[in-house]
């Protein structure tokens, strides 16, 4: 009987396993057409300064509309499309379409707007070789460099070849800032906050979901506030669902703050509502 169980779980999953791999195959050839059928859309998502509450960014964050399968999450799309390498025209796709949008909303709304873009290693490897449309895009936009920040992972810093180096510090010449992104869940030394000239550093969502129960999350969340600003670098709070958790890291000198709790990402048309209603904020007692 035993072997039988045995054998049982591993056809299950094997099962299992064969449906993961036809869910991705599938995927990874929709993925393909989807850019050219107009069923991928930026979203935008706030990101306030503590204190005033004022909009000055958000971050661009990819959507797919699949026609069978509904929103896929990038979570489970951008992994396919890196290693299909579709990654690299989706990439520069959303850098396009939002970099116009910042202009647009630069000059209606906020002059000091900027618009973070996410980059992935992948993107930077193949990129590095094929050329970089970004720069010219935003001389062709008359549009300067501190309007985009582009958003890199820890994983990038630390694998970046030579050419992906070069590449980040062609964007700094350019006056692109750049953030290093889920900030605390990887393994690249502190020496590269400043070898590369970090403008921003994002604090992960999982430390400011756990900060206000476990008071060594909270110390964490603190020392790494105390450090970048000797660093010179601002600190932007992710995932901030709480009015709690906004205190908390207003108190410590968080920045920025992004999370469910001041918008979910949402589309342009609904985004421009937040210039012109504003965004209610949790009030922080001095
Ligand atoms: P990320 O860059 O760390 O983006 C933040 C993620 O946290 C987004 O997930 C956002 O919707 C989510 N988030 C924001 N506030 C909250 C909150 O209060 N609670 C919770 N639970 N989640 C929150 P999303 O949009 O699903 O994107 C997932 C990841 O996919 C991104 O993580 C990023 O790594 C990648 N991604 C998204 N768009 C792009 C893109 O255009 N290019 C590249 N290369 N990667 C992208
Ligand atoms: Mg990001
Ligand atoms: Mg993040
Ligand atoms: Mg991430």
């Amino acid at each position: 009987a035993a072997k039988n169980q045995g054998r049982d779980r591993y056809q299950y999953f094997t099962a299992q396993m064969q449906q993961q791999s036809r869910q991705r195959l599938r995927l990874a050839n929709d993925l393909h057409a989807a850019l050219s059928k107009g069923q991928l859309m930026v979203y935008y998502q706030p990101i306030v300064e503590f204190g005033g509450g004022t909009l000055v960014k958000a971050e661009a964050l990819l959507r797919w509309r699949h026609p069978d399968l509904g929103m896929v999450s990038p979570a489970e799309f951008i992994p396919i499309a890196e290693d299909t390498g579709s990654i690299v025209d989706i990439g520069d796709w959303v850098f396009a379409v939002a970099a116009r949008q910042a202009k647009q909303w630069r000059e209606r709304y906020q002059p000091r707007f900027q618009v973070s873009v996410n980059k992935s290693p992948v993107q930077f490897r193949k990129q590095a070789i094929e050329g970089n449309g970004w720069l010219a895009l935003l001389q062709e936009l008359g549009l300067p460099g501190d309007a985009v920040v582009v958003e890199i992972t820890e994983g990038a810093l630390l694998e970046a070849t030579s050419a992906s180096r070069e590449q980040l510090l062609v964007f700094r010449d350019a006056g692109i800032q750049v953030a290093l992104d889920d900030f605390g869940t990887g393994y690249s030394s502190l020496a590269y906050l400043k070898k590369f000239d970090i403008d921003y550093i994002k604090i992960d969502q999982s430390f400011v979901r756990s900060m206000v129960a476990e008071s060594s999350d909270m110390a964490l969340c603190e020392a790494i506030v105390v450090m970048a600003h000797k660093l010179g670098i601002k600190v932007v709070a992710e995932g901030i669902e709480t009015a709690e958790q906004y205190q908390l890291l207003q108190r410590i000198g968080c920045d920025y703050g992004q999370g469910y709790l001041i918008s979910k990402p949402v589309p342009a048309e609904q985004f421009e509502l937040l210039f012109a209603n504003g965004i209610a904020l949790p009030v922080v007692a001095g």
